[in-house]
């Protein structure tokens, strides 16, 4: 595996293996890799030649100084999960030599950016939409690789290609999964053992309000009842359960069984999980 931590050197690098005709598939993550961040890997190595891993904790995403303070950073560890799970190029800038001066420029996605995520985490879209356009201009993937775990990120990230013409194709890969259910992501490393007891409460209320909306029961008294029932939970703050149209992730009436995700963030301790299930699917 190349590891390059400069963006001209990544560059030349790149150019040489799509003059030979290789494509490249992209996986941006900011690191402590899971078995989520591999499967997004080995989707990237059945589509391309060559598989690029991104690894940078994005400043500009974080809206919370103390949850970019406290986010894990085990870079050789991530190392060592890239070159056994056959990544070709690992990229891990450091944060000056992504943001050599201080950006000004803001993304505004309309209601996108405004609602669930957006709604608690004011300016984490536009950091995210600045960083992942960083990536995109100075790798030109042909493909780019993110997860459903971060469903919202990916309707942002869908709008962001349209728009401004990235050349590439967007891939969703399934969210990857605890054997309990809790979707795996990197902040879960600082549960504590009552914490990650704790925290399979996401995922349990989204299987238990599927199952209801399959049976016909208003989302209203499905949402209430969820409230009450995570209002009664020790150590465990809810901040938004929502379910929404999947394909733009508008709220309207006609939501349903066919067309409904179910989205939910969570705080368990200090740690804030996100979670979401399609409604159509199992
Ligand atoms: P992160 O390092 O958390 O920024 O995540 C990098 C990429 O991995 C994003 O596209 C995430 O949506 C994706 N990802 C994170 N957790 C999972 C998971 N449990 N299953 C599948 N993809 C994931």
């Amino acid at each position: 595996m190349q590891i390059f931590d400069e963006i001209t050197a990544l560059r030349t690098y790149l150019s040489s293996c799509k003059k030979s005709g290789r494509s490249v598939g992209l996986v941006p993550t900011m690191g402590a890799l899971h078995e989520g961040h591999i499967s997004l890997i080995k989707a990237s190595k059945l589509q391309n030649q060559v598989t690029v891993c991104s690894l940078f904790v994005n400043p500009t995403q974080f809206n919370n100084p103390r949850d970019l303070e406290k986010y894990p950073r085990t870079f050789e560890s991530d190392r060592i999960i890239l070159e056994q799970s056959g990544c070709d190029v690992l990229f891990a800038p450091t944060t000056t030599m992504m943001y050599d001066k201080p950006s000004t420029i803001r993304f505004d996605f309309g209601s996108l950016d405004k609602i669930l995520e957006g709604e608690f985490r004011p300016g984490h879209f536009s950091g995210v939409a600045l960083v992942v356009s960083k990536l995109f201009n100075i790798v030109e993937p042909d493909h780019a690789y993110f997860g459903q775990k971060d469903f919202q990120q990916f309707a942002i990230i869908r709008k962001l290609v349209e728009e401004l013409k990235f050349g590439l194709q967007l891939h969703c890969m399934p969210i990857i999964r605890e054997s309990d259910g809790l979707a795996m992501s990197s902040r879960n490393m600082r549960l504590n053992a009552i914490e990650r007891q704790r925290a399979i409460i996401l995922y349990q209320q989204l299987i238990s309000a599927r199952q209801d909306l399959r049976h016909g029961k208003s989302w209203k008294d499905i949402q209430q009842a969820a409230i009450r029932q995570l209002g009664t939970k020790e150590g465990v703050r809810l901040e938004y359960f929502e379910l929404a149209d999947r394909h733009d992730l508008a709220n309207h009436e006609g939501i349903g069984v066919e067309n409904g995700i179910l989205l939910m963030a969570c705080y368990v301790g200090e740690i804030r999980l996100i979670d979401n299930l399609i409604v159509a699917e199992d």
